[in-house]
């Protein structure tokens, strides 16, 4: 049996949530205050798509976004792509089209889905839904609002379509 081994990037702007999803669909659980393991680049977890077994390896950015210094490497090989910003940081939202961007000078149009994370702070959202769906139409992209805290639409939800968009 071929193992089929998935690396996807996760990428958006810094405190959207990106090291806390990766550590939640990974590990299970969420903190308040994730560090990145010193040394380790991606988590990694095991799951069944359409019956095969699929090792999704979720690579993580160790904060170098806020620089603008992820490096070649980071990207290199990327078969899928989780775009995400927060509801609570408009700034994140108005971002993601220069990360798509940046993420498709690398390695091309590979799937990809875009996210909305901290669903659970609606009452403090500086986005409006028409927009986020605006912006998903036209990039033509799957949309997910999540919360990684609430343990809402992570594994079902964005990690699911990735996997099955990238085997089918
Ligand atoms: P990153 O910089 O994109 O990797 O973001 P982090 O994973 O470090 O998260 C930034 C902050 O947002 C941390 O304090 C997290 O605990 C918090 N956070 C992450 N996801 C959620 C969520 O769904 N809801 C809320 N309320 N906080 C979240
Ligand atoms: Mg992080």
């Amino acid at each position: 049996d071929m193992e089929v081994a998935i690396k996807v990037v996760v990428v958006g702007n810094g405190a959207v949530g990106k090291s806390s999803m990766i550590q939640r669909f990974c590990k299970g659980i969420f903190t308040k205050d994730y560090k990145k393991t010193i040394g380790v680049d991606f988590l990694e977890r095991q799951i069944i798509v359409n019956g095969e077994e699929v090792r999704l390896m979720l690579w993580d950015t160790a904060g170098q976004e806020e620089f603008d210094a992820i490096t070649k490497a980071y990207y290199r090989g990327a078969q899928a792509c989780v775009l995400v910003f927060s509801t609570t940081d408009r700034e994140s939202y108005q971002a993601i089209d220069n990360w798509r961007e940046k993420v498709e000078a690398e390695v091309g149009n590979i799937p990809t889905v875009l996210v909305q994370n901290k669903i659970d702070l609606l009452e403090e959202t500086v986005i409006k839904n028409e927009e986020a769906e605006a912006l998903a139409k036209r990039l033509k992209l799957r949309f997910y609002r999540a919360s990684v805290k609430e343990d809402l639409n992570v594994n079902e939800g964005v990690f699911n379509t990735t996997s099955s968009n990238v085997t089918n």
